[in-house]
């Protein structure tokens, strides 16, 4: 039996992309053999916002279950596959859509901003959908109504909203177990290890962590500030596959991971064969039913709306 090769296996993607008229999109999480063979990488929303707009047929989403479902509410006519059905969000798996349903029906006037990291069965509850690249202006903008807020399920990205905005939120308890996990230690023997370099890291950390960085900034923030910066050594608090895009743009600066556990078990799981296999056999695909669609998609709109 013969051996699939890397290079075998990027011949027949490419091939097949064509035919099937079909695009890759990778988080800058996944694996570098993964991002180079993608038509796009990103975050999720500006993945699934890109993919809206193209013609293809067939989306294959290498991400985690609810960022593929985020590109299916904005291209309900597209096929959306995703190599690993089992690759989830520990952080989005914290909401519950029964709870979520609950504190609606019991908190009619509250409003519920939403955590893209979040199901489409709990997105259909919420007045708006936020990224943490547009958190503090989404949650400045409904303050000024003055009614009570829930944020979730990222109870850091909400304490910290909080902290710089001075705006009260109520904070579901969720949180992603690879930022939370990191502590002010791990900073400071980092630090102690490379004297020189700045440390940028992701709002999803911990608050006693963000207090001790140079820089906070959602993924794409985090690589377009130490692309623009004079400085030559980061230390990155933030999931390792964003180093693979850093390093493409920067090759003349050094980029040290905090710490090894900075690695989210669920966005490896995808490997190279599984993305040949998922094209190839166009498995895998992501079905909302119309009704939470309907639902779910109105908050992602608003957000789109407003940022
Ligand atoms: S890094 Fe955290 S928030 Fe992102 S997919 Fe993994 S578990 Fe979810």
């Amino acid at each position: 039996m013969s051996v699939l090769t890397k290079e075998k296996m990027y011949e027949d993607i490419n091939r097949w992309k064509k035919e099937k008229n079909a695009i890759i999109l990778a988080h800058y999480y996944q694996d570098g053999d993964i991002q180079d063979i993608a038509d796009y990488v990103g975050d999720s929303l500006a993945l699934a916002q890109k993919a809206s707009k193209t013609d293809a047929k067939i989306i294959v989403f290498c991400g985690v279950h609810f960022m593929a479902e985020t590109a299916k509410l904005l291209s309900p006519e597209k096929k959306v596959l995703l190599p690993v059905m089992e690759a989830g969000c520990v952080m989005a798996d914290m909401m519950d859509e029964a709870a979520i349903k609950k504190y609606r029906e019991e908190n009619p006037d509250t409003i519920i901003l939403m955590y893209v990291n979040s199901t489409a069965a709990c997105k259909q509850y919420a007045d708006v959908c936020v990224t943490s690249s547009n958190a503090l202006k989404i949650i400045d903008h409904y303050s000024k109504l003055g009614k009570k807020m829930l944020y979730g399920p990222d109870k850091n990205l909400g304490a910290y909203a909080m902290e710089k905005s001075n705006i009260q939120m109520d904070l579901w308890h969720g949180f992603c177990g690879i930022h939370n996990g990191m502590q002010p230690k791990d900073v400071i023997l980092a630090k102690e290890k490379y004297p020189n370099a700045e440390f940028v890291c992701h709002p999803e950390c911990n608050l006693n962590v963000l207090k001790m960085a140079n820089y906070i900034g959602s993924t794409k923030q985090l690589i377009e500030y130490v692309t623009k910066s004079d400085k030559k050594e980061f230390i990155i608090g933030t999931e390792i596959g964003v180093i693979h895009e850093m390093q493409k743009r920067n090759p003349d600066k050094k980029f040290y991971i905090l710490s090894d556990r900075l690695r989210c078990f669920e966005m490896k799981l995808t490997r190279l064969e599984d993305l040949y296999n998922c094209l190839k056999d166009e498995t895998n695909e992501i079905n909302i039913s119309e009704e939470v669609s309907k639902k779910a998609v109105k908050c992602v709109n608003k957000m789109l709306e407003l940022s």
